[in-house]
């Protein structure tokens, strides 16, 4: 990395998987997120996201909302109380059923659910919101979890892409996270998926974890290529040990420098492209004939809490304890406290707790900012104030200015996110709120 950079990889930027982002969520009743549900119009296409907050044990690099139950009772009891919540939702949607084009189940451990509470959650949704045709089914997957019965349960149920937590492929750096799951058991996983139908195959990588270096992660990429998942998210690790108490068993000595993180994942998106790999936004790589790849040749790409998506519904509904519903209103987080979501679902209440409006001057910037997040590109007419601090981030070379219209160099693609700020109006900068731009 040239060193006039470093001043940008190390400032904390928002990851921009929506705008305004949840840094500026406050406290948001129940009572208004179920009004802008009602509001929803008869021919909204909708989205569903389910939240499974269960892991069979802890990663020491997780920075998500789950826990490791001690019975699966538990689990049980949650599959009861999120298909009462998908049935309220239902029961309160105005319009008619089916209009549901992805479904996504992330967490947590989707599969740690078995296939009877798996099946029980998909009934729900089938039975209260509908599937349009076509609908992408898609689960986000712990290769060690992925039992023969549980990728059963995912075939019978139609899911038709499996997202894969590889993360790094070295034995050694899944030790010091926690993570043991060798390249064989990865394989098999892809193969038996594979089989069983399901054939859209997303790997998730990261870096910036302790003990990798340059080889070893260009090494995990190299095997990523043999295994042909047809697309490839790249994330970089945050180490936020007072926020994430498990981090704290990752010793700051072991951890890649700024530098190092840089040239990691510049080498992973670089073995990634010569394989074949299309480069999108700001950390993933597709096949040239997924349809992500085509979503960005016809600008029909999006972002959303998942990373990238095709999805183009006009609303998101989530369900599970810290989801988050994205209506043309604004944001609402269900309870992230499981204990409360449970209570609510349980009684047929919204858990709902934290959110924000939007607001029309939030829905332009939000353009413009998915704009250079999807295509590194965008007309800035509309925002003549942004140009001082375009002009600033112009002089290092991160960006270029022709006329009204900026691109960020592809070779900077990993500061697109610094770029996109310069159109976030809620951006205070301070220290702490969001990941390092690298
Ligand atoms: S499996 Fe995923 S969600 Fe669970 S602890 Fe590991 S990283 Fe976190």
């Amino acid at each position: 990395m040239q060193p006039h950079l470093l001043k940008y990889a190390l400032q904390d930027i928002p990851r921009y998987t929506s705008y305004p982002t949840a840094a500026q969520f406050g406290p948001l009743r129940p009572e208004t997120f179920e009004f802008w549900r009602a509001g929803l119009g008869v021919a909204t296409s909708l989205s569903a996201y389910v939240h499974v907050p269960f892991c069979r044990q802890l990663c020491w690099y997780c920075g998500c909302h789950t826990s490791v139950p001690n019975s699966y009772s538990r689990a049980q009891r949650f599959t009861a109380a999120i298909t009462r919540e998908i049935a309220a939702t239902g029961a309160a949607l105005p319009g008619p059923k089916a209009r549901v084009k992805h479904l996504h189940f992330g967490g947590g451990t989707p599969t740690y659910l078995k296939p009877q509470e798996f099946t029980s959650v998909m009934d729900a949704v089938h039975t209260h919101l509908g599937l349009a045709p076509g609908a992408e089914l898609a689960v986000e997957i712990d290769p060690r979890t992925l039992t023969p019965q549980v990728r059963a349960g995912l075939a019978q149920n139609g899911i038709n892409r499996a997202s894969l937590g590889v993360q790094d492929f070295s034995l050694a750096v899944q030790a010091k996270i926690n993570r043991i799951q060798p390249f064989g058991l990865v394989a098999a996983g892809v193969e038996a998926l594979r089989k069983s139908g399901i054939d859209s195959i997303n790997f998730d990588l990261i870096y910036g974890l302790p003990g990798q270096t340059e080889a070893s992660v260009a090494e995990t990429a190299r095997l990523t290529a043999t295994l042909a998942p047809s697309r490839v998210a790249v994330f970089g690790y945050a180490h936020v040990p007072w926020f994430k108490k498990q981090q704290a068993m990752i010793k700051q000595a072991d951890l890649p420098g700024v530098e190092d993180r840089f040239a990691q994942a510049t080498i992973i998106g670089d073995v990634l492209q010569e394989h074949g790999y299309v480069p999108v936004g700001l950390d993933h790589y597709v096949k040239p004939d997924d349809d992500m790849a085509k979503a960005l040749a016809t600008r029909t790409l999006r972002r959303n809490f998942q990373g990238y998506t095709t999805d183009a519904a006009d609303a998101l509904l989530g369900f599970g304890p810290s989801s988050i519903s994205a209506l043309p209103n604004g944001f609402a987080q269900n309870a992230r406290d499981q204990a409360a979501w449970i209570t609510a679902a349980e009684e047929g209440r919204t858990s709902v707790d934290r959110g924000i409006a939007v607001t029309d001057e939030d829905n332009r910037r939000a353009q413009i900012i998915s704009q250079i997040m999807c295509y590194l590109e965008a007309d800035f007419a509309a925002f003549p104030e942004a140009l001082p601090r375009l002009e600033e981030l112009a002089s290092d070379g991160l960006v270029k200015l022709n006329g009204t219209h900026l691109s960020v160099p592809t070779e900077h693609r990993l500061f697109c996110r610094t770029v996109a700020q310069a159109f976030d109006a809620h951006y205070t900068g301070q220290a702490g709120r969001h990941a390092k731009a690298v």
